[in-house]
């Protein structure tokens, strides 16, 4: 766990509503030692067990992704204190500066419980899983790698809370092969404000940022 918090290699740093600015997730690399050069290959484990909400195979900005949804009520009271959960928004936000086809939206998503959606990012292949099926805690989800929008290996572990339910079968930005399916399935994710960004550090006890 000490050594966790020395594997950052770019923190949380959420930005404005609306806005697509960096950082919304925490960075982790497996680094050699003495030369702390981010090394590909380390297993990575489901943090939480759930539902996969998503696969994404080999897109800008986040490459081979898994996206996992734990309902909120899976969660004990331990962990969701240590969440300081938000309040749930009233209302969708529109983006700023990015281009975004209307967002894919769940009718009913005001009348949905909420949950905790765990995006894992930049994995060295596709993962071997099913959209729809479960991801046990500590499953082994894949690798640590580079693809996406990656300068060198590592993970990029994104939290946010949002209705449950939902299903991101793609999603891609700031390419030109994007859909607009993927840009929407894109927008709703990161600046919809309907998923509400925290930080996954909090997760494991190690807030990155003040409380
Ligand atoms: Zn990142």
């Amino acid at each position: 766990m000490t050594r966790l918090t020395e594997q950052i290699s770019n923190p949380y740093k959420p930005p404005p509503p609306g806005s697509d600015d960096p950082h919304f997730g925490v960075d982790l690399a497996d680094f050699s030692q003495p030369e702390r050069i981010a090394r590909s290959g380390m297993a990575v484990q489901a943090v939480l067990s759930g539902r996969v909400a998503g696969v994404i195979v080999n897109r800008f900005p986040y490459g081979n992704a898994l996206i996992v949804e734990t309902p909120l009520s899976d969660l004990d009271e331990q962990v969701l204190a240590r969440l300081n959960l938000p309040e749930a928004p009233e209302d969708v936000v529109q983006p700023l500066a990015l281009t975004c086809p209307p967002y894919p939206l769940p009718e009913d998503w005001q009348s949905r419980p909420r949950s905790l959606y765990l995006l894992y990012a930049h994995l060295q292949d596709v993962p071997a899983v099913t959209p729809g099926g479960m991801v046990e805690c500590g499953q082994v989800i894949g690798a640590v790698g580079d693809s996406g929008n990656a300068l060198a290996p590592h993970l990029h572990l994104e939290a946010r809370i949002g209705p449950a339910d939902v299903n991101f079968p793609s999603m891609a930005h700031y390419d030109p092969s994007a859909t607009n399916e993927e840009m929407a399935a894109y927008c709703l994710w990161r600046v919809s404000g309907l998923f509400q960004s925290m930080d996954a550090m909090c997760l494991l006890d190690k807030c990155s940022s003040a409380p």
